[in-house]
């Protein structure tokens, strides 16, 4: 890099980022161990007097939190005193810090000093939240050339992008979950100027709201487990809290994950565990409203800009949480339209924000190449409840047109018939839900164990830059399991017709509940044909978006055979 650097930095309320322009293209700088991501975490070290900024400052949470800060943007612009063990420091001073370690470990990184940032903030900052961001840069011996808004930003870098199809409108909308917050803002492009014409939030919802209630689960579940209501102390709700982190990381990619953990609690010095498996769905069920209150705000949003969902052009995911399938998932439905990160959604911030240094500067900007799976790619399914001539030609979708690779996800599916000898696993590429309208990329066939219907079967595609697929198919619980390597950038083969299939996936928790209960041979043959019907039915509703009343009915009914069935086993053993 030549001449003055003027660097991008996103000083977010969970994580912050540094970037700056490699020949006129965004690069975010890598600072700990590898990763651009640096917790904005602050911690006082009593016995060297040091002060400790991110992944070191955050290791610290557990055992010193009277020494150790995290989230300080939430008091930015507030008179506020924050103790860290015998000092005290205003919030400015703080964020200062962790500036002042981005932009030293930065310019050693590039081996240049970096003098001059433009510095991010929400687009709901007031005059005084502003003003304090520019205090803690100048503080941190920066010159703050620019203060821009979050979208804006996610905006800007999405501008440098050579997209293969243009996008004609003008309005963009910029989907933002973080750690702690969530907001939505819609933008107008007018000229090179970007407008916020509506930002709504909840700057008390995140991705950690998310991870609290699988923590509430796991204690709910110890408590059935041991009797005991356990105490809830500072230890266990961290240890417990990361459990939780880690198990929705893993549930983004896979539709399930065993939880594994020794001695997460001592009951009379004897050590409790915590082992149990949590599906995607159980977690979506858990985390509904969660997620329904972020698209309340996108309603809002809409209405405050006098939009509807089809004026949207670019919809931009920012912000580690919109990781989570189901943010994808609803945000598709509710614009019609196929939704994936082109981008790293934890750093186009900051990505944004070097661009915007590099407009300041007057370098010229170049193209950012998408690293994207062109087309989206999954496997053909059958669906019970369409009686059309299509039922066999579903196109299930494991990972979305435009996702960034290289990517790994797995889907699940269930078995069709008692017995099945195997599954014909047909990989196809395109956009169309229909198998025959897409394109054949490889197709193999997966003997099965004998089982009985419904059995899930997991297909995980792992995609990598070369535009190789490694398919993987599970027989979740029979140890049988077979990979493939497919080319998807070479066309081949032809459409099979008639073939030994795998069933779509379940419509929520509550019908994935029932086939696994199908699935188990102790069911009782009247059971299980009342089960298989009522779970058709209400399946076919839910699909449907039949009356809620009806559905509800449905749900109370299918609950209660499940519970039956699970009462039925409990007394067989
Ligand atoms: P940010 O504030 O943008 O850094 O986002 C941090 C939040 O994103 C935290 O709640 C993380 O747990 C969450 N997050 C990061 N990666 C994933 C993922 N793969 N799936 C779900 N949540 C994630």
């Amino acid at each position: 890099m030549m001449g003055e650097i003027i660097c991008g930095i996103d000083l977010g309320t969970t994580n912050s980022v540094i970037a700056c322009l490699d020949q006129g293209k965004p690069v975010a700088l890598s600072l700990e161990e590898g990763s651009a991501i640096v917790p904005s975490v602050v911690s006082l070290d009593d016995a060297t007097g040091q002060l400790l900024v991110g992944r070191a400052a955050r290791n610290r949470l557990a055992a010193f939190p009277d020494h150790t800060i995290r989230s300080v943007k939430r008091l930015m612009g507030q008179e506020a005193s924050i103790h860290l063990g015998t000092r005290n420091f205003t919030p400015e001073e703080v964020s200062s810090h962790i500036l002042h370690y981005l932009v030293e470990n930065a310019s050693k990184t590039l081996g240049q000093s970096i003098q001059k940032a433009v510095i991010t903030v929400p687009a709901y900052f007031d005059d005084a939240q502003r003003r304090a961001t520019i205090r803690a840069g100048e503080l941190a011996g920066l010159e703050v050339l620019r203060i821009i808004n979050e979208p804006t930003a996610a905006a800007l870098v999405y501008d440098q992008v050579s997209w293969e199809e243009p996008d004609d409108s003008p309005y963009i909308m910029v989907y933002d979950l973080g750690g702690g917050t969530f907001d939505v803002s819609i933008l107008e492009l007018k000229g090179e100027i970007k407008e916020v014409l509506a930002s709504c939030g909840n700057s008390a919802l995140g991705g950690d709201d998310f991870d609290e209630r699988l923590k509430d689960f796991f204690l709910r579940h110890l408590k059935q487990k041991t009797g005991y209501e356990l105490p809830e102390d500072r230890a266990l709700s961290v240890r417990l809290r990361d459990i939780a982190e880690r198990t929705k990381i893993a549930l983004s990619d896979r539709p399930f994950f065993l939880v594994d953990e020794v001695a997460v609690a001592f009951i009379d010095g004897e050590p409790v565990n915590l082992r149990l498996e949590v599906s995607r769905s159980e977690f979506e069920e858990m985390t509904r409203d969660l997620l329904e209150s972020t698209l309340e705000k996108v309603t809002e949003a809409l209405q405050e800009a006098s939009l509807e969902p089809e004026d949207i052009g670019r919809i931009i995911l920012v912000g580690g949480a919109t990781r989570m399938p189901e943010v994808q998932a609803s945000l598709s439905e509710m614009f019609d339209r196929p939704i994936a990160h082109s981008l790293d959604p934890d750093l186009c911030v900051a990505l944004g924000a070097s661009v915007q240094a590099g407009l300041i500067a007057g370098e010229p900007l170049g193209h950012i190449l998408l690293d994207v799976t062109a087309h989206s790619l999954g496997v053909r399914t059958l669906h019970p409840y369409d009686f059309t001539d299509s039922a066999n030609d579903h196109f299930s979708v494991i990972i979305r047109r435009n996702t960034r690779i290289p990517v790994s996800r797995a889907e699940l599916y269930y078995t069709v018939d008692d017995q099945q000898p195997k599954v014909d696993v047909q990989v196809y590429q395109g956009e169309s839900p229909y198998c025959r309208k897409n394109t054949l990329i490889g197709a193999f066939e997966f003997p099965l164990k004998p089982a009985p219907a419904n059995s899930p079967v997991t297909v995980e595609f792992a995609y990598d830059r070369e535009g190789i697929v490694h398919v993987s198919v599970d027989q979740k619980g029979y140890n049988n399991s077979k990979s493939v390597t497919l080319n998807v950038r070479q066309k081949t083969l032809q459409t099979e017709s008639e073939a030994e299939g795998l069933v779509e996936k379940p419509v929520n928790y509550i019908s994935e509940k029932a086939r696994r209960i199908l699935a188990d041979e102790r069911l009782p043959q009247e059971l299980k044909d009342a089960l298989i019907k009522l779970t058709g039915k209400y399946e076919q509703a839910v699909l449907a978006g039949d009356d809620d009343a009806l559905i509800d009915e449905l749900e109370d009914q299918l609950l209660e055979k499940i519970e039956q069935a699970e009462e039925g086993f409990e007394t067989i053993g």
